[in-house]
């Protein structure tokens, strides 16, 4: 006989695979969500009352449109575009683009659902969103990526604002893309304003957004092990990824003395034991974001081993980083990944651990932060820069990366509050899930049925 919560779970998923049968990664997002709620809900009947969970799942709106671009050789390429606002309860929508062949709506929606709840954590006024394409801009000239660019807003630009909904960057978006689409939002527009965040410097940007993510992916972890009185120094520690967030993750490691000996793409991953000093890691920052190069030449340059096709977690580590994608840490990975005696795995992409991979983190009582929590920084730091934008100031480095660490730890300490058992072990999976519930919630009670 099943207990109450796992009928509940049954009978919710239930409900979300009959409306979307194919949606694979969005049941996944939610099943995980509601594996920590069920709980809080059955003892907070209010909520299903009020249906907040089946309001949750359900995007305020979809948009899907065509987007066509001539290349270089003048064939048109047709790429579809989509932006998913799902949620408006406590702000603006806010969320990234994705530039990535593995698009879907399904994608879509799980990172705007993941979104709601981590915007929610970050304490600031940002409701959620998710958006993006299934155009690919590797191998791509930088005149494809802007008449690409230019297409999108010239559809996209009619569905945002700085008030409604304000995008930003995430895998294959970067500074190169987000100037590209800002400059066709201002000229279709003709308003020069904060509808994008992810500017450069002098044109309306954060100091500290492109650090954003990574830093606060390690902060966090910072946070987790101090409480069991452990820091990063002396510390080995994997990384997944070589992008965005994976280059100021290695860069802030090695800043708190820890010691970074992997980084992958999806061409394979390196294996350096010595470690990636600074100068390596400054190698790595220009191969990935001027040449636009593969990892495989670190490999070459500094003679260390490669590894092609493969994911970096059978390396023995402290801590792991999962920075790349979703569902890159499978149940296998996790488990080799605890035999070799690693404690702390902090997500800095979203949804990097298949829900094997979770349950296995769990049983196992190590310091595991989801995700929502844990790279919650990037979308804080653009809500740092949405104030800015709103104030026509600009604060110092240092004065937004104290506000980034002050975020991660005020985002610990809800997920010590929802969180923490009886025992004293904290489980941020239920931390992060119920405490950015809670906010969302009551402010659709509030606002009444819409
Ligand atoms: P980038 O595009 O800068 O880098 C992505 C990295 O992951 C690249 O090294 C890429 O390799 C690798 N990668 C992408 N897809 C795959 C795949 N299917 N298999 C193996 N490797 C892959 O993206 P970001 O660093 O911005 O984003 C990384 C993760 O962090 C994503 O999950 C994103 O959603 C999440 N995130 C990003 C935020 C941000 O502020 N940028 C905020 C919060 C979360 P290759 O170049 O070969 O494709």
């Amino acid at each position: 006989m099943k207990n109450p919560i796992e009928n509940f779970i049954q009978d919710f998923m239930a409900y979300v695979r009959a409306s979307d049968p194919h949606q694979l990664e969005f049941h996944q997002a939610v099943h995980e969500v509601i594996e920590s709620l069920a709980p809080y809900l059955l003892d907070h009947p209010k909520y299903m009352k009020m249906k907040i969970l089946e309001r949750l799942v359900e995007p305020e709106r979809v948009v899907h449109f065509r987007v066509p671009w001539l290349d270089d050789r003048g064939n048109i390429q047709v790429n579809r575009g989509f932006r998913v606002e799902m949620n408006s309860a406590i702000g603006p929508y806010k969320g990234g683009l994705r530039f990535h062949p593995t698009v879907t709506l399904s994608i879509m929606k799980f990172l705007a659902f993941e979104q709601v709840f981590k915007n929610s954590l970050t304490s600031l006024p940002m409701g959620g969103g998710k958006g993006g394409s299934d155009f690919d801009p590797k191998n791509k000239s930088d005149m494809e990526v802007m008449r690409f660019c230019q297409s999108f807003m010239t559809e996209l630009f009619r569905h945002i604002g700085p008030n409604t909904d304000v995008p930003a960057g995430d895998i294959g978006v970067g500074g190169r893309e987000i100037g590209f689409l800002f400059g066709q939002y201002k000229r279709v527009r003709n308003e020069f304003t904060g509808v994008l965040t992810g500017k450069g410097i002098e044109w309306g940007g954060s100091l500290i957004r492109p650090e954003a993510t990574g830093y606060g992916t390690v902060y966090f972890a910072k946070e987790m092990m101090n409480t069991k009185g452990e820091s990063l120094e002396g510390k080995v520690v994997c990384i997944s990824g070589s992008g965005n967030v994976a280059q100021f993750a290695a860069q802030k490691v090695l800043e708190l003395g820890g010691k970074v000996v992997t980084m992958s793409d999806s061409g394979g991953f390196i294996h350096d034991p010595d470690g990636i000093d600074p100068e390596k890691l400054a190698y790595i920052f220009q191969l990935k974001n001027e040449q636009r190069g593969r990892i495989k030449s670190y490999a070459d340059k500094y003679g260390c081993p490669f590894y092609a096709g493969q994911r970096p977690w059978r390396i023995a580590c402290d801590v792991a980083l999962p920075c790349a994608t979703e569902n890159e840490i499978h149940e296998d990975d996790a488990a080799m990944l605890l035999k070799n005696g690693c404690q702390v795995v902090a997500e800095g992409a979203n949804m990097p651990c298949t829900p094997e991979a979770v349950h296995l983190f769990l049983k196992a009582r190590i310091l595991y932060a989801p995700g929502k929590a844990a790279n919650a920084g990037g979308v804080a730091v653009s809500g740092l820069e949405m104030a800015q934008n709103s104030m026509r100031l600009n604060w110092t480095r240092e004065e937004v990366d104290d506000r980034l660490h002050t975020i991660m730890r005020t985002i610990h300490a809800m997920c010590l509050k929802h969180g923490q058992k009886r025992d004293g072990w904290i489980n941020y999976v239920d931390g992060a899930n119920i405490g950015g519930f809670v906010k969302v919630a009551q402010a659709m009670i509030a606002q009444g049925v819409v």
